[in-house]
């Protein structure tokens, strides 16, 4: 196969291409940089397998030759990130994913779509199974990446019923691991980097809120298995092991044996109380289910950061 993969230099971009790769398989990689880095596919520079195009998504892409798949993962995806460039963020889950759908049709290619968790919002039903519509702020400060990535599903359902493209949707719930940047504001990536340098644990709110961390491994080998399926609805992809940040943060003391203090700041506009998938379609339809423990996913980590931070 040959696939184009929007967002490659990007944390989970970056790690879909390697499965590609090593699997036996052509990949076009593009992104413009915009929160992703050169360094996450600096190894692939001279793999003859491998093709990169520095282009932003939001305008029309052009690529010679054939494909038989397009997979969208271009976005910025920290809170941090989406709240500092909101348009950007809105251009590229609406304008990029028609320009990658109108990719997929010209070459008859099978599309995927990497949509998210946030289009449930702050949820009212838990834990979240796909069928639920979500609780979503249009007009909040988080609204610029959940609507725009509501937006995705519906154009990418559109072209499903009107074009008859073979696509898919999967909704990815919190993931981790190496790759992350060091800044790019998510829980575990600032955890993890402030227990190593001895920084307080900047925990928002009271740290009684709930997430469901899926270690990066897990996450691709979900997503390898929707691609090869036959399931068009969205399905969710995550680790439904839910903590409070209050939990993680300890963890994160526990395993990197920091004495850092822990350190209450506001908690952020629209921050989701809860949030852990409802894996059973994933379960019954792709035979997939995550592996890797909390404590291994987060030792890999430490060690990734360990080795970026030189502590
Ligand atoms: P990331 O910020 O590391 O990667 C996103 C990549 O997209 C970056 O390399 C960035 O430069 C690129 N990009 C952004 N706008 C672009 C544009 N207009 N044109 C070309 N490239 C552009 O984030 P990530 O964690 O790897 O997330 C990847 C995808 O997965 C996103 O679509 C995100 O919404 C989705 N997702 C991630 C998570 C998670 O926990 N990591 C959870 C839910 C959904
Ligand atoms: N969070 C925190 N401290 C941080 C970063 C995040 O307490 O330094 C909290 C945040 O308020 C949220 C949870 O951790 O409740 C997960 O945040 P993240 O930015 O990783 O992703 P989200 O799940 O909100 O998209």
């Amino acid at each position: 196969m040959r696939v184009l993969i929007t967002g490659a230099a990007g944390f989970l971009g970056s790690h879909l291409t390697d499965r590609f790769l090593s699997e036996g398989h052509d990949v076009v990689g593009v992104d413009n940089f915009l929160t992703g880095s050169p360094d996450n596919i600096a190894h692939l520079m001279g793999n003859e397998h491998f093709q990169f195009i520095q282009h932003d998504v939001t305008n029309f892409i052009y690529v010679p030759g054939s494909l038989d798949g397009v997979l969208h993962f271009a976005s910025p995806a920290s809170p941090v990130d989406y709240l500092q460039l909101p348009i950007q963020t809105l251009k590229v889950g609406s304008l990029g994913t028609h320009k990658a759908l109108g990719l997929a049709k010209a070459k008859d290619a099978r599309f995927l779509l990497a949509s998210t968790s946030e289009v449930y919002g702050d949820p009212q039903v838990h834990p979240q199974p796909e069928s639920y519509w979500g609780h979503v702020n249009p007009v909040g400060p988080r609204g610029v990446y959940d609507e725009a990535k509501r937006f995705a599903e519906a154009m990418t359902m559109a072209y499903r019923r009107f074009h008859q493209v073979d696509t898919r949707i999967v909704r990815i719930f919190n993931t981790y691991g190496p790759r992350m940047r060091q800044h790019d504001g998510r829980v575990v990536s600032n955890f993890v980097v402030q227990a190593l340098l001895g920084e307080p644990l900047t925990v928002y709110g009271d740290g009684g809120q709930t997430r469901s961390f899926c270690y990066v491994s897990d996450l691709i080998d979900g997503i390898l298995r929707l691609f090869h399926s036959d399931e068009p609805d969205p399905t969710n992809i995550g680790n439904p092991n839910e903590y409070t940040v209050r939990q993680l943060a300890e963890e994160v003391l526990r395993l990197t044996g920091s004495s850092s203090t822990l350190e209450e700041h506001p908690l952020p506009t629209d921050d989701p109380k809860v949030r852990r998938p409802d894996i059973s379609k994933a379960r019954e339809r792709l035979q997939w289910e995550p592996e890797v423990t909390l404590e291994d996913g987060l030792q890999r980590t430490i060690d990734y950061f360990k080795g970026q931070l030189q502590v």
